[in-house]
């Protein structure tokens, strides 16, 4: 319904950057090795993702770009409630049904591909065409039929910025898939995706930052840590470069930052703060990635576990690295 679909697209198109946030993690799903991010304007001249993933058969492309019927929702007074249901499978649909979107897509082992050209959510034909493996979704005229949203976009640097911090989270999250930006015609980032962080974190963070890390890596209970952390004297007077994930997903979390901060107690500072790149892994049920909508927060079952073995790996590697 059309109540249905303004209410996903709100939720699911924020803004450029979520458009890319969204196209990035079905690539992902589909398995590439290989994800290419393209943005002319800070996403509203043009967002193209081109992956290498597993593709969409022909006969299953217009189905893609359906909204699962939701029972819930079927007026438009219920628009209040639903702020914290979280959409899934409707991201497709969302972006569509406010830009104009080509799809153009090819199975593995396939002979030929299909595209689709769709406009605020409506449907062409499919077409047969030569493509490659994999899916490329190019997002244009953003906002184009909801001129409210359109008035309230950021500056496009602002945008840009927000898609390269993405990037940076893509490339360190996988280190096994080559990541590519390409802002405004100039690439910005590119990870080679040998499944090594270390290389990751070179493409992605730079050079003078890649120089000055300590690997750490260690465990406490069910609690498993790896990753990098930077020497003393090289942190910065900023958090800004302390980069979490827990179960392979970004997280902004004050009980890890205190963690490894307090790592850092017996080491001289002068005003810094450590960097890092940290992947904590444990179990699922040990944490609830749910307390936020935009799953950027964590609540960790037994925070004084997580705690203790993100602090330990820390000293361990910060003595070993000191002798
Ligand atoms: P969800 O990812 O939650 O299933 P989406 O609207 O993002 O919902 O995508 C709808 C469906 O389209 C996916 O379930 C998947 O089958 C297919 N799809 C979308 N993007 C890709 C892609 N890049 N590669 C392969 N299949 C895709
Ligand atoms: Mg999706």
């Amino acid at each position: 319904s059309h109540v249905a679909d303004l209410i996903a697209a709100g939720e699911v198109v924020e803004r450029p950057a979520s458009v890319v946030k969204e196209l990035v993690e079905n690539a992902v799903d589909a398995g590439a090795s290989s994800v290419v991010v393209e943005v002319r304007r800070g996403g509203m001249g043009l967002i193209r993702v081109t992956d290498n993933g597993c593709g969409i058969a022909p006969e299953e492309l217009p189905t893609a770009f359906l909204r699962h019927a939701t029972s819930k929702l079927r007026q438009e007074s219920d628009l209040g409630r639903i702020g914290t249901l979280g959409f899934r499978g409707e991201a497709l649909a969302a972006i569509s049904a406010v830009s104009r979107v080509d799809i153009c897509t090819c199975p593995a082992g396939a002979l030929t591909g299909a595209r689709l050209h769709l406009e605020g959510g409506v449907g062409g034909e499919v077409e047969e065409t030569g493509a490659p493996q994999g899916t490329t979704v190019s997002v244009q005229d953003l906002f184009y039929n909801t001129p409210a949203r359109l008035k309230f976009m950021k500056k496009d640097t602002a945008e840009t910025a927000a898609v390269m911090g993405l990037m940076q989270h893509l490339a360190l999250s996988h280190p096994e898939i080559s990541c590519k930006f390409i802002k405004d015609g100039v690439e910005a980032l590119h990870t080679p995706g040998d499944g090594k962080l270390s290389s990751a974190v070179y493409a992605a963070l730079g050079r003078d930052f890649a120089r000055s890390l300590v690997e750490v890596s260690g465990r406490g209970g069910e609690v498993a840590v790896h990753g990098f952390v930077t020497r003393p004297l090289a942190g910065r007077g900023s958090r800004s470069m302390q980069t979490f994930f827990v179960n392979g997903r970004f997280i902004k979390s004050p009980l890890l930052t205190a963690a490894l901060e307090e790592g850092y107690r017996n080491q001289i500072m002068k005003g810094r703060f450590p960097g890092c790149v940290l992947h904590v892994e444990l179990p699922v049920t040990a944490v609830d990635v749910n307390v936020h909508p935009a799953k950027t927060q964590v609540k960790f079952a037994r925070e004084k576990e997580v705690f203790d073995a993100v602090f330990h790996t820390v000293v361990d590697a910060l003595e070993q690295d000191g002798k």
